[in-house]
């Protein structure tokens, strides 16, 4: 499983339309400052799930949303699609190529896609769950995320390895069958 491509529309500063396309390899992003590099990262963050604005460096969630320039108007909304290959079938999917969009308009109203289906948060987070490659999986390593892991409680640093390991979907299945129990 590797990551295919990255589209982008109305996402922070990226108003125009853009399509990355990755290779198998290493790709760097370099740019000067305030370029839109981190933004990058900022969007697969997002499309993956991320709810928390300040995770994304802004006050509130609307500040994703392409505000404007001297030249340019602000948009409506922000668009962001990530294209996986799933030929060794790692996320439990049936198609070869996976891809998850996130949408939001300024109203608030948003919606998730896989595949171009409309689907619910729950559905992506589960897709990723225990390949490490969700909003909380170590495929991203933000800036201070590795002294956090150092100087971190040993539980928060189990929480890593369950999802290496990949147990993470049976420790939530045992806390939902627990809490019908008590129902
Ligand atoms: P550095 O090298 O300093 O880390 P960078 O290349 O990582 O810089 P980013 O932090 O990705 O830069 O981009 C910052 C730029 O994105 C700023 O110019 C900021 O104004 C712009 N930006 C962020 N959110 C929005 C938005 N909603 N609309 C328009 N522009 C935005
Ligand atoms: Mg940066």
């Amino acid at each position: 499983m590797y990551l295919k491509s990255l589209q982008i529309h109305g996402f922070k500063s990226f108003a125009n339309k853009l399509v990355f396309e990755f290779n198998d390899g290493i790709t760097g992003i370099v740019g000067p400052n305030g370029s839109g590099k981190s933004n990058v990262g900022d969007a697969v963050r997002w499309v993956l799930g991320e709810q928390s604005a300040k995770q994304l460096r802004g006050a509130k969630m609307e500040d994703v949303i392409f505000s404007g320039t001297e030249t340019r108007k602000p948009l409506g909304f922000a668009f962001v699609a990530i294209t996986l290959d799933n030929s060794d079938h790692k996320l439990p999917i049936e198609y070869d190529e996976v891809t998850v969009a996130r949408r939001v308009y300024r109203s608030g109203e948003s919606e998730y896609l896989i595949n171009g289906n409309t689907c619910r948060l729950k559905d992506v987070q589960e897709l990723f769950l225990d390949t490490g490659i969700g909003k909380e999986g170590y495929s991203i390593i933000g800036q201070g995320q590795i002294d956090k892991i150092l100087s971190g409680k040993p539980e928060d640093r189990r929480e890593l390895f369950d999802e290496a390991a990949g147990i993470v979907k049976f420790k939530k299945r045992k806390l939902t069958a627990e809490k019908n129990l008590e129902e």
